[in-house]
């Protein structure tokens, strides 16, 4: 029987301390680590091998945490990665900050080594279960600017990175649409005192994306005749950089619909 190789993660910490803790802490449970005690160096790695996971640290000496995830998550080579921020941040603006920038998971300091382990495995097993999902991808999320919005956004770009040829500025293009849909529609929640104005139904394929926004009563179909309207209302970023063929009403909501090509080899 095959042994099965051991996950490698990358950890960027600038702390010897901890980034000797963290090293302990993952060899003891069955990875490989790969340390690197700056921004810059994480880069240099990652230019010549594809670790299974990242942990990252955002306070690092030379590039700021946030840019550094953001970058690796516009990238081809490195979008796929999972990347698990770990900082002693833990204000839930930061958290969302970390979300908006593509990590996959977001877990605060002090930790124990049992619950890191288990979110880094919990994160690389979501991670590995969407990718397979990719060719045919269905989610729904009711927009209310809240972290599974990220979440499934995150998802979303993901398998567009993975199934079409879309450029990493159409799909932030896209992904930055849907964060500011979600963020109005957590805004009119509050207003309104009520839930989520809107459920999304995302389905994509390797030939076409569709997203289907549907009020979730009848109060709030205002908020798609405001935000998200085939005549009146678009958000910038979606035209801006061309992610829509279609924006037509059907069914008492919204359909917008792409287009795809898968990507070349
Ligand atoms: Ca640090």
């Amino acid at each position: 029987m095959a042994t099965e190789a051991r996950p490698r993660v990358l950890i960027v910490e600038d702390e010897p301390d901890m980034n000797h803790l963290l090293a302990d802490v993952l060899s003891a449970y069955g990875f490989e680590p790969i340390p690197a005690a700056t921004g810059q160096e994480a880069l240099t790695i990652l230019a010549e091998q594809t670790p299974d996971a990242i942990l990252l640290d955002l306070m690092l000496p030379d590039l700021n945490g946030f840019e550094l995830c953001h970058q690796l998550k516009t990238s081809r080579t490195t979008r796929k990665i999972p990347v698990v921020i770990l900082t002693a941040l833990d204000r839930p603006a930061d958290r969302r900050d970390g979300y908006k920038t593509g990590a996959d998971d977001y877990v605060t300091k002090p930790f124990t080594p049992e619950g890191l382990v288990a979110r880094l495995r919990a994160c690389l097993e979501h991670c590995c279960a969407v990718q397979k999902e990719c060719s045919h991808l269905v989610l729904t999320a009711d927009l209310s600017a809240s972290i599974n919005d990220l979440k499934v956004f995150n998802t979303l770009t993901t398998c567009l990175y993975c199934m079409t040829d879309l450029v990493p500025d159409q799909m932030e293009a896209l992904r930055r649409g849907l964060i500011s849909l979600s963020d109005a529609a957590g805004h009119w929640a509050a207003e309104h005192r009520s839930l989520a104005p809107v459920q999304l139904t995302i389905d994509l394929t390797p030939t076409r994306l569709r997203l289907q926004f549907q009020p979730t009563s009848k109060e709030s179909e205002g908020f798609l005749a405001e935000h998200l309207h085939p005549e009146a209302a678009v958000p910038s970023e979606f035209t801006d950089a061309g992610v829509i063929d279609r924006l037509m009403e059907e069914a008492g909501g919204v359909v917008l619909e792409k287009r795809l090509r898968p990507p070349a080899e």
